[in-house]
């Protein structure tokens, strides 16, 4: 699970959602301080075509909220994950973390430099 994940997880729980089923962001947008301004809604998956699965919002857009998580809420959901499962939040108990990807090369893997590539929460 990424930060990212994380603060999905944050603004879910912050606007009543209770999973990803109904209910994701659409929108990220960086605050000045780390933190980031959240829009999402409802939404079903798409049953055709080549985006299948993905998701679509229905126009207009259905519980529709808008919210803020700080770094400080991400931090801690983070820390939450490392004293539950002793594992490194940031590559999950991988050592490494994805650094890039390219047609070519496909994924690009590199040590994480949270834990030192031990995987193993600090
Ligand atoms: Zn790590």
């Amino acid at each position: 699970m990424s930060d990212m994940d994380r603060t999905d997880e944050v603004a879910r729980a912050k606007c009543g959602a209770p999973d990803s089923v109904w209910w994701r962001p659409y929108s990220y947008e960086a605050l000045p301080g780390g933190d980031i301004l959240i829009k999402g809604a409802a939404w079903r998956p798409k049953l055709s075509g080549k985006h299948k699965g993905q998701p679509m919002w229905p126009k207009p857009l259905q519980h529709h909220i808008t919210v803020v998580v700080t770094k400080a809420e991400t931090e801690q959901r983070r820390d939450e994950y490392e004293a539950e499962t002793g594992f490194c939040s940031n590559c999950n108990h991988k050592g490494e973390v994805s650094t890039g990807w390219s047609r070519d090369g496909g994924t690009r893997w590199g040590k994480c430099k949270r834990c030192g590539g031990t995987g193993e929460a600090r």
